[in-house]
């Protein structure tokens, strides 16, 4: 099951829909992301995202749940935006529970990308300006 938005600014046309989950759509899909997870638990064990986080993925193995679904992002200087595979660690302890997101890239400039989670209006990737709205968000099988 995923998620569909589509976006309209009335200030220049722009209009487009996205998709992104969709978990159980296909086996690609459900390898790709088995994948994603595996890379990340991977490059956390070598120490790519700081000592902390290696020391939690390799002592608290059973406890750390990772999230690579297709998630849309926004870029915060081009305003692009883009499906990518998210990449999120959560912990879940009797006393807190963590969660961490890593840094995503644009594909166009390589400034940070946001998660499009909240809000239905945003800058428009087109004209740029604050005037990009969310029309329609459905979710699919
Ligand atoms: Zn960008
Ligand atoms: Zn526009």
């Amino acid at each position: 099951m995923g998620t569909s938005y589509k976006y309209k600014c009335d200030e220049c046309g722009f209009e487009e829909e996205y998709f992104v989950g969709g978990r159980l759509m296909t086996k690609d899909y459900k390898k790709r992301t088995e994948e994603a997870e595996e890379e990340l638990r991977s490059a956390a064990l070598y120490g790519k995202y700081g000592e902390s986080i290696r020391q939690l993925v390799k002592n608290e193995r059973d406890k750390i749940y990772i999230n690579c679904d297709t998630e849309l992002y926004q870029c915060m200087d081009c305003r692009q935006f883009s499906v990518q595979i998210a990449k999120e660690m959560f912990m879940n302890r009797k006393e807190f529970t963590m969660s961490v997101e890593f840094r995503h890239e644009c594909p166009s400039c390589h400034s940070s990308m946001l998660r499009k989670t909240r809000g239905s209006i945003t800058f428009c990737p087109k004209c740029k300006m604050f005037t990009a709205r969310l029309v329609t968000m459905g979710k699919f099988e």
